[in-house]
């Protein structure tokens, strides 16, 4: 049965504080052994449901269950999950070894001295920490802090680990690194890690699956492909910082935005007309070209390179900003004019139409 395999699952949970809904009958089901990522904006209630889940907070309404027992009154400290914050918390006064030994060594469960000694330096080997026990934490750099945090909470055995914006104190390239690491770490463990993060890449790039929360409510759980090419909501196209999302109205099967009326064929049921098209499936042709398809003026403002592609950034005459990706791997980059008008042009397959 569904639920007996599920390692966490959350029934119509509302939180609120004061007036403010942070959860809004938030439902989830997760089974064992994958990479969550938890991704919204800021606001949008992840925190508070990653709080929920690891006994900070209790919900005003709605269940949570672990393993299939239900944990909703249960403390924090008797749920055995694990929790990583994202300023580490670590005992700035203790080593790396105690550090990650603090929570075998003063838990309710006697654990003998020898036992402690095997978790604790499996731990921080997992972690790639050997040979820094000694050392105390604030002599070492951040990414390591981050490790030390990560090594004391799985010295525990937890089977659900609960991250919150794990990377967010890290630099660029540390950040990256980890992202690889952490990755590697759960497959070896087998664990499932459920991760905060407001990064529409980092979600991406990490998720086994994603779940997308946009003001309390969950409005994608998908794997991170179908999230990328089939958001469900305009909100989600929008976090995603992949698409250009269009404002406008849906009438008897016809789309009229800022680039005029268009017919649709298929649409993706919301509350919300809008009309969301990838910013690397648009075309940049000469003011004025007469070629088919949708398309609509603009002019361009700014180049950015990414590496691996470009953004192109263009303007609306209603001030809208619309960006065009070009990956490198297509051919080199292009030379715009500034403040010169372009035709940008899509095909109506590559559009996806919301109403
Ligand atoms: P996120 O982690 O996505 O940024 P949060 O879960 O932190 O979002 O917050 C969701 C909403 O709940 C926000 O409007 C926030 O201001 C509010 N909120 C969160 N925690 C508290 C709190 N302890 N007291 C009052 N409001 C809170």
């Amino acid at each position: 049965m569904a639920e007996e395999s599920a390692i966490f699952r959350l029934e119509g949970v509302t939180k609120t504080y004061g007036g403010v809904t942070a959860l809004r009958d938030v439902s989830l089901s997760v089974s064992g052994n994958e990479y969550i990522s938890l991704l919204g904006p800021s606001g949008s209630g992840k925190s508070t449901l990653l709080r929920v889940i690891a006994g900070f907070e209790t919900p005003d309404r709605g269940r949570v269950f672990f393993n299939g027992r239900d944990i909703t009154n249960i403390p924090a400290h008797e749920r055995g999950i694990g929790f990583v914050f994202q300023n580490f918390a670590l005992f700035p006064h203790l080593t790396v070894y105690d550090n990650v030994a603090f929570g075998l060594a003063n838990g309710e469960k006697q654990v003998s001295r020898d036992e402690i000694d095997r978790r604790v330096r499996e731990a921080i080997g997992l972690v790639g920490l050997a040979g820094m026990e000694g050392r105390g934490v604030h002599q070492i750099s951040g990414g390591q802090k981050q490790r030390v945090a990560l090594a004391r909470t799985l010295v525990m055995a937890p089977s659900l680990v609960l991250l919150d914006e794990p990377l967010g104190a890290l630099d660029a390239n540390l950040r990256n690194r980890m992202r690889n690491e952490l990755r590697s770490i759960r497959e070896t463990l087998g664990v499932t890690f459920l991760h905060v993060t407001g990064s529409e890449t980092e979600a991406l790039a990490m998720g086994d699956r994603v779940v997308v929360l946009d003001r309390g409510r969950i409005a994608q759980f998908a794997k991170p492909d179908d999230v990328y090419a089939r958001p469900a909501t305009p909100n989600v196209a929008h976090f995603l910082n992949r698409y250009n999302v269009f404002d406008g109205t849906l009438k008897d099967k016809i789309f009229s935005g800022p680039f005029g009326s268009l017919a649709v064929s298929a649409t993706t049921p919301s509350d919300k007309p809008a009309y969301a098209v990838r910013y690397d499936r648009m075309q940049v042709e000469p003011d004025g070209s007469k070629g088919s398809g949708p398309a609509i003026p603009a002019t361009f403002v700014a180049s950015e390179y990414l590496g691996s592609s470009v953004m192109y950034f263009f303007e609306t005459a209603e001030g809208k900003v619309i960006e065009v990706e070009h990956h490198l791997s297509l051919g080199a980059p292009k030379t715009y004019e500034p403040k010169s008008r372009y035709m940008l042009r899509w095909k109506p397959d590559d559009a996806i139409v919301f109403g």
